[in-house]
């Protein structure tokens, strides 16, 4: 069992070798630990910083096993970890943050909601289908239109359907795969805006201020931050991610993404049981960012300031856009994050910009 606060030159091991698990790394070296980061594909982004990379699939024992023969602790990059890989790399001694109770909530839609609503926080108004005439049924019941998104597995806008009528609801219930829906009543939202938020081994809490968000096709584009809201919406959200933290009776860093409605009122939209795109604004307009704050509160350190020292506008650079680097590297106030992938398929997240503006 690890020894907490976990001391500079443990290990900490990483389920997952993207852009999150290598600026996960990044900021655990500069604080003097090694890195274990468990991906399938030898040549990733995050292997490529981290000081051992195992080669294997997150249901492969043998290579759990090495992974938890390194790491004192380990932790994720993305929220769909096979509860089977926790409980394995925790039957063999090794602390996992957070734990499996939170990635169970946030791997399916619909017990997500449930606990929300269940802790006093508002979201839309939803209904889970099992089959094509359950959906019909439930969509009439609800009325139309309504968002269809699959209960597990979706992520920037993937596996998600409008639904225009009741009847519509069985064709769209095919086209996502035929698994188990989720039917959401359609949010009228100003703003969608999203907090990143942590807790610690000892349950103290540190809630960075709200970033506004902008999506294409589903996808982030740009983050405003800290974003200009009413002193009540900010209140509002703290007490939102406090909730949602000791609900879960979390450690690590959170991502909980609301829609801000015309009366003021934030519903939850979903949470993220990880380090967010939507706080990248945080690495250079934060002493300490997301990501070592996810370092310091698995590694059971103090968590660390989360005012913000500048106005950041962060820009993801989608597919052949990190080939601006060039000029961007002559802008004085832009941050470049560049992840080191091969393939610029349209599309993909390769980095990010970060123009700051002093506060
Ligand atoms: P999600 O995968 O749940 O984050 O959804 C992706 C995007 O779809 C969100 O950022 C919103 O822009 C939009 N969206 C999701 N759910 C709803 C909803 N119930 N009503 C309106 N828009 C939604």
């Amino acid at each position: 069992m690890a020894d907490f606060p976990l001391a500079p030159g443990s290990t900490i091991g990483i389920l997952g070798g993207g852009q999150l698990g290598r600026m996960l790394a990044q900021a655990a070296t500069r604080l003097g630990f090694d890195v274990a980061v468990l991906e399938r594909d030898a040549d990733s982004p995050a292997g490529r910083v981290a000081t051992h990379c195992i080669v294997g699939a997150y249901g492969d024992t043998a290579a759990l096993e090495q992974l938890a023969r390194l790491a004192a602790v380990v932790t994720y990059e993305f929220e769909n970890v096979p509860a089977q890989a926790v409980t394995t790399l925790q039957a063999l001694g090794v602390e996992c943050a957070p734990g499996p109770e939170a990635l169970a909530v946030a791997q399916d839609r619909v017990a997500e909601k449930q606990f929300l609503n269940a802790s006093g926080v508002a979201t839309v108004a939803f209904a889970s289908a099992d089959s094509a005439a359950e959906a019909v049924a439930e969509a009439t019941a609800m009325g139309a239109p309504l968002l269809m998104k699959t209960r597990r597995e979706g992520y920037d806008g993937k596996g998600q359907r409008w639904v225009e009528h009741a009847a519509d609801a069985a064709a769209a219930f095919t086209e996502l795969g035929g698994v188990p829906v989720i039917l959401e009543a359609p949010a009228d939202f100003v703003r969608e805006l999203s907090v990143i938020a942590a807790r610690g081994r000892d349950g103290s809490t540190a809630i960075y201020p709200l970033a506004e968000n902008h999506h294409e096709h589903g996808i982030l584009r740009r983050t405003l931050a800290p974003a200009n809201v009413t002193p009540n919406v900010a209140f509002e959200a703290e007490k939102i991610a406090a909730r949602v933290l000791k609900g879960l009776n979390y450690v690590g860093v959170i991502g909980i993404e609301f829609f801000e409605m015309r009366d003021g009122r934030l519903l939850v939209n979903e949470f993220a049981p990880r380090v967010h795109n939507s706080g990248h604004w945080t690495q250079d307009g934060c002493a300490v960012d997301q990501f070592e704050q996810q370092i310091r509160a698995v590694a059971g350190w103090p968590l660390g300031p989360t005012q913000p020292h500048a106005r950041v506008e962060m820009l993801n650079l989608l597919g052949d856009e990190a080939d601006t680097w060039r000029k961007l590297a002559g802008e004085p106030d832009s941050r470049i994050h560049l992840y080191g992938k091969r393939d610029a398929k349209p599309g993909r997240k390769m980095g990010h910009v970060n123009k700051v503006k002093a506060l």
